[in-house]
């Protein structure tokens, strides 16, 4: 049994934060350290800790993910201009909070890929 993150205690409104969106399979919230003018987390309200744990039967909620970013993209006013998505996995993927989530990244133009090797 994987251990709970401060993400589940965010899902279950525990905790403040800057919920944007919730639904029965994801939550999106502001990202408490904003990497860009618009930074945003959707995570799935199931724990999965890594992208490494996401089975067939997690595809709804992985696929829900893509289409509330792209409607929180849309509702920032970002969309046009377009976006970055991005999902850390594990040590080498510089995973800190080991509760599987979606970066989106927006409001400025983005380094080109990886910012460093
Ligand atoms: P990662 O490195 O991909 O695991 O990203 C974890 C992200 O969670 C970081 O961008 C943190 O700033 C963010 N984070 C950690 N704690 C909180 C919190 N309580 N509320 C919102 N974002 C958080």
């Amino acid at each position: 049994m994987a251990e709970e993150t401060i993400f589940s205690k965010i899902i279950r409104q525990e905790i403040p934060a800057d919920i944007l969106y919730q639904d029965d399979l994801v939550t999106a919230f502001r990202d408490i350290n904003p990497q860009a003018p618009t930074h945003i987390l959707i995570v799935p309200n199931k724990l999965i800790p890594t992208v490494n744990d996401v089975t067939p039967e997690d595809e709804p909620t992985v696929g829900r993910m893509f289409t509330v970013a792209s409607k929180i993209a849309r509702d920032e006013g970002i969309a046009e201009d377009g976006y970055r998505l991005m999902v850390n996995c594990g040590r080498h993927g510089g995973q800190d909070v080991y509760h599987l989530h979606m970066h989106l990244f927006g409001g400025r133009q983005l380094g080109r890929m990886l910012a460093s090797k």
